[in-house]
């Protein structure tokens, strides 16, 4: 690992600065950094802009603890440099005190610190950081957090015992949390099976409707030479649905649909498309919330057939993964798909590099550094693996979450 000196740390923010200015110089021949207008600008715009305040915000925390070593507050009467903060500069008490006791514990953390002052980590993922990490595990926290979200960092630094957190207040919150978190998952789990039965509407649908391969729907009249388009999918006592919507429907539910061939039943409730609760709970379990990059919710989730079972998936847990309502609805009738990837841990961290390679000027040294590190990399791996587990495919083949 380099050593960050003082030099160095001084000189990160002016980098992020013109490394940005070469990125929308490229991006936008506009010099008087006019307001873009498009979608695409905008959200390149946002990203840099976040980058950048991120990076004065490092700047902000260090300034004010120096000047909180100085006690350059005490000249305007304040009673503390917080006092001060709220007075002078805007800052309500409570962050401020947050703004110091962060800044002093990354004078520790030179890794997580090197990172907030080139942008690459929020203020909202630095925070959770400074809580839990020590200098034997602020490179892991750090690698693992380049590429989480801001909840999948919390869901990090809450789900470990992490040395720093173990003595301390934060042991007795923990017992509560895992009360609380016993208590809600007995509800849930009874919420689920209102769920279930929410789902159990009558769908009739013609067998080959249900399955992918077969686009160009036909069925043969018994007997005959003669091709038939087959029944549209319909809701019992309601109008015909698209046939997306009843691959979904019928991805998760007990008792959804009674499947036809030539308008004869052939299938009705099949078994092997239940999820048995065991399974589903264990599913579930294993992501805690929907697998979607970036989304939250860890309620009311559907269970998704990687291969539907239409197509010969089974109800198995490789086969299962937990998302939710709306995100179920994305991947059957949005044009995305949800991949398992490649269990191989050697293919995978090809893949992995493959991605570091792609990266833009914006990647500094000590992003470098964590990036390259193949041990860092498997640490990484093991604490969030469903951040490595699944990749969501758009309707271009694009994978959601490449640069
Ligand atoms: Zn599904
Ligand atoms: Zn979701």
């Amino acid at each position: 690992m380099p050593s960050v000196d003082q030099q160095e740390r001084e000189h990160f923010g002016q980098k992020v600065r013109l490394a940005i200015e070469r990125i929308e110089g490229a991006s936008e021949p506009v010099k008087d950094k006019a307001m873009p207008l498009d979608e695409h600008s905008i959200r390149q715009r946002l990203k840099t802009l976040s980058q950048d305040i991120t990076s004065h915000h490092a700047d902000l925390l260090e300034l004010l603890v120096r000047f909180d070593d100085l006690q350059g507050w005490k000249t305007s009467g304040a009673r503390h440099c917080v006092d001060w903060m709220n007075l002078e500069i805007g800052v309500g008490t409570q962050l401020g005190r947050e703004y110091l006791r962060v800044e002093r514990k990354l004078r520790t953390l030179p890794t997580l610190r090197a990172l907030f002052r080139a942008g690459e980590l929020s203020w909202s993922k630095v925070r959770l950081i400074s809580r839990v990490a020590d200098a034997d595990t602020e490179r892991t926290l750090c690698h693992a957090a380049l590429d989480a979200s801001v909840s999948g960092v919390k869901r990090l630094c809450a789900g470990y015992r992490w040395k720093e957190d173990i003595n301390g207040s934060m042991s007795q919150r923990r017992a509560d949390a895992a009360v609380l978190m016993a208590e809600t998952s007995l509800q849930s789990a009874g919420r689920d099976i209102a769920i279930a039965d929410r789902y159990q509407v009558i769908v009739s649908v013609d067998a080959s409707e249900l399955s992918a391969a077969d686009t160009t729907v036909t069925a043969v009249v018994a007997g005959s030479d003669i091709s038939t388009p087959s029944k549209r999918a319909s809701v019992k006592g309601a109008s015909p649905i698209a046939r997306e919507t009843a691959r979904r429907l019928a991805c998760d539910c007990s008792l959804p649909i009674n499947t036809t061939a030539n308008g004869e039943p052939v299938d009705i409730g099949r078994k092997s498309r239940i999820w048995p609760s065991a399974m589903a709970r264990a599913i579930r379990e294993r992501a805690q919330h929907c697998v979607w990059p970036g989304c939250t919710q860890s309620n009311h989730l559907h269970i998704h057939h990687l291969r539907h079972w239409a197509d010969g998936g089974a109800a198995s847990v490789l086969n299962g993964v937990s998302v939710c309502s709306a995100h179920h609805t994305l991947v059957h009738e949005g044009g995305y798909t949800i991949q398992r990837v490649e269990g191989n841990s050697q293919r995978l961290h090809e893949q992995f590099e493959q991605q570091q390679h792609t990266a833009d000027i914006s990647q500094f040294d000590v992003e470098k550094d964590l990036r390259n590190d193949k041990e860092s990399f498997n640490a990484v791996r093991t604490l969030s693996p469903e951040c490595y587990r699944f990749r969501v495919i758009d309707a271009q083949g694009q994978d959601i979450k490449a640069p």
